[in-house]
Parts: structure tokens; C-alpha cells; sequence
């Protein structure tokens, strides 16, 4: 029986140029290579933190009452030792840590970081929903102004536009000061408690510690009841300093032309997030239409065991971008086929013609046969894999160590030193 992967992941195959992006290998590296560019010309350093991490760590940074920690964790255990790791959900703790633990205060803030790589929910997998994922991941940590809120919503938009992309809109909301989050935590409990009948078990066991969560239900009972109640949203009920802090960071946007929208209703499911947060969407992803978001974080450093820091940062979905993209009828580009294809001509030849591959792979790929090969299989073999050049090596070639490049769509053929490969390459380069 063919084995099969894990459900919830995918197999990212090399490109053929027909597969949907979100399979293709190439369509990673494309939108790597993109948020690179631009995060790297803002600032921002590369960070790589482990896969997996401390349970309590996730726990503490994600937040004991949310989805991800109750439903969706991955733990890690090996001989001697069990659950006391779990593969990371999502990026932000895992940095934070990292942060910490090495001392990067010290360096001159604000820190700039950004980093990718999978992460890992045990979530029922539907489009746009998977158990491994991608995400890029961008933080700034030591610094609570609101300028860099603006900015980093303006590097998430920077990313998505670069791509290509022109169906995304920014939807931004603020969640406060811890002090106007429980001022509202009391709001919801008050108006709720009297209804707490209706709503559903999971939602009742949140009344009495985190009922903001229960304006993120999916339970349609509670959302009945929430239209029916009407609670006015936080972002009516912020605090002089948030609401200064969110007027200053939409003032920014604006200046800096970027197209969004304010929505009250967003709510992060992450227990860390105070003031600015955002989402940004696309409607061609789907019912899970968010492509990434971001907010303000300043009570992570705190929960996880260190100083208070301020911080705001963003996760983008690699996954998503690139069912927006297929939507968008956006493509990447094509690494094509090797430069050279060099066969040998006769087992005595395998030595010469892979140092001819070697001294030509600095200039291009060169690929080399797998085996010796007749000139005619050797150009099958070329044409099939996209190559520019053949290269061939026999009897009259190795004589003088030479090798035979034939350029495919000119037909011209020479016959040179090995040596002086590179040099013949770099001209059709
Ligand atoms: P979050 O960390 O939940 O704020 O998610 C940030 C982004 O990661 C989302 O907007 C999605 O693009 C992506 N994402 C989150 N969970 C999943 C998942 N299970 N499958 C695919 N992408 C996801």
C-alpha cells in the first residue's frame, strides 16, 4: 500500500507550473525570498527558534483558556519524558523567549526581528486549514510607540503588495489597556451573566474568567444572543492613553496612504495583546479568510517570566497568500532548467565530465548525467529537464581535457578546455 502523509499537512512538490501554488515548493521560496527583502531592508534581523517548546512557556504566552492550548497542541514526548513539550503554535512566544533568554535587550532598541518556518495546531483540517502551516513572522520588541504599530502594519502590507496581490484588505482595531480590558470584562460579564443559560457550555465556562472570548464564539446560540444584546465594542470604550495611541497609529496609516478599515470587532485570541490589532483578509481565501495578523503585545514579556517589554508584531499564513495569489491568477516565477547538462560519453569519462559540472556550478546549475550516455540520449535527457547547454565528454575531449558545448536553441557547438568553462557559460548566462 502506498503510504500516506499525516491529514492536515501537504507535500510542497518541485514546481511543474501547474499545480495550485499552495503545493508548489518554489511558491515558498518565492514568498520567503519577498518578506525577506522587504523586512531585511527595514531593519529587521533574522531569528530561528526550536520547532518545539516548553508546554508551560506556550501555555503562558498563548493563553491557558484559548483554543490553541485546550484543543490544539502537539506535544512532544520521547522515552523518559512526556508532554512536556509541545510543537509551536505560532511564532511570538518562542521569540519573546529567545529575547530573554540571550539577552537581546541589550542591544539597541527597538529590536527588529522576523523569522518563518511551520507551525503546528491540531485543528480539523479544511481549506486554508491545516495542522502544519507556514507563517512569516515579524516582531519589534523594547519600544510602545505607536509609530512602529503603524509601520509594522505597513511592512504586513508591503509584503502582501510586493506579491502582487490586489484583493487584500487591512481591517485594524485596538483591545486596549489591560485596564480597559477588564473594565470591559466586567461590561460583557454584567450583561451576559443574566443570559448565561443560552450560551453554550464553552462559552459559560469563560463568563466568569475571559468573556471577551465569548464575543469569539463560533456557537451560533452565541452569536444569536450577542446580536440580540448588542454590546457596544471595545474600541468605544478605550481608555484617554488608548485611545490616544490608536488615533496616533490610523493618523500614520493615513499619511502613509495605507488602504484599511477600522473594525471594532477584533478581538485576538491571544490573552498577550493589548492596544493595536489587525487582520488583514482576502476574499478569495474563503470562509478562513484572514491572510495574516498582528497587534501589540506588551503583557508577553511579563507573563512568560521577564521584565515588562513592550512589543508589537505579526504572523502572515504562507498558505493562505498563496490560495490569494492562485485567486489572483498571480504566478511566481519559474527557476527553469539547468544552465548545462553534462553527460560522459564512456565510464572513463565520469571523472572529467563532473569536474566540468563542478568548476560550471559557479556560474550556473549544472547537472550531470547519471550515467555514460550516447550523444543522442544525452540530448533527450537535456532538452527534457529545460537545459540551455549539453556539455559532452569523450575520447577527443579527454585527451586534451576539453569538454563539447552544444548551446540547444542556436545549434552553435565548441569544443574548449575545461578550464575555460566558466568562462563560456558566464557568456550565455
Ligand atoms: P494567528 O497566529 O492565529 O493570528 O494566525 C496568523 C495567520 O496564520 C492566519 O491569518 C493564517 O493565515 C495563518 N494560520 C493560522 N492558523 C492556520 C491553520 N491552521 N492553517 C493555515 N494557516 C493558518
Amino acid at each position: 500500500m502506498t503510504p500516506t502523509r499525516p491529514t492536515g499537512t501537504q507535500d510542497l512538490l518541485p514546481d511543474s507550473g501547474r499545480a495550485p501554488l499552495n503545493l508548489r515548493a518554489q511558491a515558498f521560496e518565492h514568498i520567503r525570498s519577498v518578506a525577506r527583502h522587504v523586512l531585511t531592508h527595514a531593519g529587521a534581523a533574522r531569528i530561528e527558534t526550536p520547532m518545539f517548546e516548553p508546554t508551560d512557556l506556550v501555555q503562558r504566552g498563548v493563553g491557558d483558556g484559548s483554543d490553541i492550548v485546550r484543543k490544539e497542541m502537539f506535544s512532544v514526548s520521547h522515552a523518559g519524558s512526556h508532554g512536556d513539550a509541545v510543537l509551536r503554535p505560532e511564532g511570538t512566544a518562542g521569540v519573546m523567549r529567545a529575547y530573554l533568554q540571550n539577552g537581546l535587550s541589550q542591544r539597541p532598541s527597538p529590536v527588529r526581528l522576523w523569522t518563518d518556518g511551520p507551525m503546528f495546531r491540531a485543528e480539523r483540517p479544511q481549506k486554508g486549514r491545516l495542522r502544519q502551516f507556514h507563517q512569516v513572522d515579524y516582531e519589534v520588541i523594547g519600544s510602545a510607540e505607536p509609530a512602529l504599530d503603524a509601520e509594522a502594519v505597513a511592512l504586513m502590507w508591503d509584503v502582501i503588495t510586493a506579491l502582487g496581490l490586489t484583493g487584500a484588505r487591512i481591517r485594524l482595531g485596538s483591545v486596549g489597556a489591560p485596564r480597559d480590558r477588564e473594565d470591559y470584562s466586567a461590561y460583557l460579564r454584567d450583561m451576559l451573566t443574566p443570559h448565561a443559560a443560552r450560551l453554550s457550555p464553552d462559552s459559560q465556562a469563560r463568563l466568569e474568567r475571559s468573556p471577551m472570548r465569548i464575543l469569539d464564539s463560533k456557537d451560533s446560540g452565541d452569536q444569536a444572543l450577542l446580536t440580540e444584546l448588542a454590546p457596544r465594542p471595545l474600541l468605544e470604550r478605550l481608555g484617554p492613553d488608548a485611545r490616544a495611541h490608536f488615533d496616533q497609529v490610523c493618523s500614520l496609516l493615513r499619511a502613509w496612504d495605507m488602504p484599511f478599515d477600522i473594525d471594532p470587532g477584533i478581538v485576538r485570541g491571544l490573552d498577550y495583546y493589548t492596544q493595536t490589532a489587525w487582520e488583514v483578509h482576502h476574499g478569495g481565501v474563503g470562509a478562513k479568510s484572514a491572510l495574516g495578523g498582528g497587534g501589540r503585545y506588551d503583557g508577553l514579556a511579563a507573563a512568560l517570566g521577564g521584565p515588562p517589554t513592550p512589543a508589537v508584531g505579526w504572523a502572515l499564513g504562507i498558505e493562505r497568500v498563496l490560495i490569494a495569489m492562485d485567486t489572483e491568477d498571480l504566478d511566481v516565477p519559474l527557476t527553469g532548467g539547468p544552465l548545462l547538462y553534462v553527460a560522459a560519453l564512456g565510464p572513463e569519462h565520469v571523472a572529467l565530465a563532473g569536474r566540468a559540472a563542478r568548476l560550471g556550478r559557479a556560474v550556473g546549475a549544472c547537472e550531470l548525467a547519471a550515467r555514460p550516455i550516447k550523444p543522442s540520449a544525452a540530448l533527450g535527457h537535456a532538452l527534457r529537464r529545460g537545459a540551455r547547454v549539453i556539455g559532452l565528454v569523450g575520447d577527443n575531449e579527454a585527451e586534451r581535457a576539453e569538454i563539447t558545448l552544444k548551446e540547444l536553441a542556436s545549434g552553435r557547438q565548441i569544443t574548449i578546455p575545461i578550464t575555460d568553462l566558466p568562462g563560456a557559460l558566464e557568456a550565455l548566462a
